[in-house]
């Protein structure tokens, strides 16, 4: 057991958006969080990652804070980001410097690993804007992953990509779980993509929800409703 939510309910000044969820993710695992707007889907995550208590319930996990990559939802000001798409990569060991004023030789390896692993190695001189949004989705996921020793979670990576990128981005996602054994956490409202490249599946709906594989989705009521 990597994270585990058990009875977990997340609410604003007393309403409540996510009410009594259970369900758990092992190292390696590709879950994808999906539901409409405004269902709860960032909040859970933001749960996931510390950044917000539950009002009920417990999420017990074996992953500190500094264990886990976070890319969160971009804003367009975001990809206006004038810097080079290296630097930006290297930027995600920041936290891992300390008191440390430059980058260590090991965070630089790490940074270029990351590139590779991407298949963006030879962009590493370009400057971030002037790349396609697919191209940028995948510096900023190298980005999250030089943080991410147990776990990179995802909030919309896909979001304002063509279908041909937002399938590139899910199918990278699968390969960084299944490979490195990462655990990849990702909110995405694009189920009936997302759950060819997922294998475990938390769909919110209106208090309800759906946990399990994604074979055990495609095969729920909620799942034929939802999947074309
Ligand atoms: P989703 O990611 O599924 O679109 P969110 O987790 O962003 O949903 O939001 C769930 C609900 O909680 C929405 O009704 C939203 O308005 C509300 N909400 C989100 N963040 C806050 C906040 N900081 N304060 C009050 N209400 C919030």
């Amino acid at each position: 057991m990597l994270i585990t939510c058990k009875n977990v309910s997340f609410a604003y000044e007393g309403n409540t958006v996510i009410r009594n969820i259970n369900f758990s993710v092992e190292s390696g695992d590709y879950l994808c969080i999906a539901g409409e707007n405004g269902c709860g889907k960032t909040t859970l995550l933001k749960g996931i990652l510390g950044l917000i208590k539950p009002s009920q319930g417990f999420i017990m996990s074996t992953v500190t804070a500094g264990q886990i990559g976070y890319l969160p939802q971009q804003s367009p000001v975001q990809k206006d980001f004038p810097a080079g798409v290296y630097e930006v990569v290297l930027s995600g060991r920041f936290c891992m410097r300390g008191l440390r004023p430059f980058y260590s030789r090991a965070d630089k390896e790490i940074a270029m690993e990351n590139l590779e692993r991407l298949g963006i190695a030879d962009l590493r001189n370009r400057c971030y804007r002037e790349l396609s949004g697919g191209q940028q989705q995948r510096v900023l996921i190298a980005r999250a992953l030089c943080a991410a020793q147990k776990v990179i979670a995802l909030d919309e990576p896909a979001a304002g990509l063509d279908p041909l990128a937002t399938a590139g981005v899910y199918n990278l996602l699968e390969k960084i779980a299944r490979k490195t054994g990462i655990t990849v956490i990702m909110v995405s409202h694009d189920i009936e993509n997302a759950a060819k490249y997922a294998n475990r599946i938390l769909h919110l709906q209106q208090g309800q929800f759906f946990f399990g594989t994604a074979e055990e989705y495609i095969h729920s009521d909620i799942g034929k409703r939802f999947l074309i």
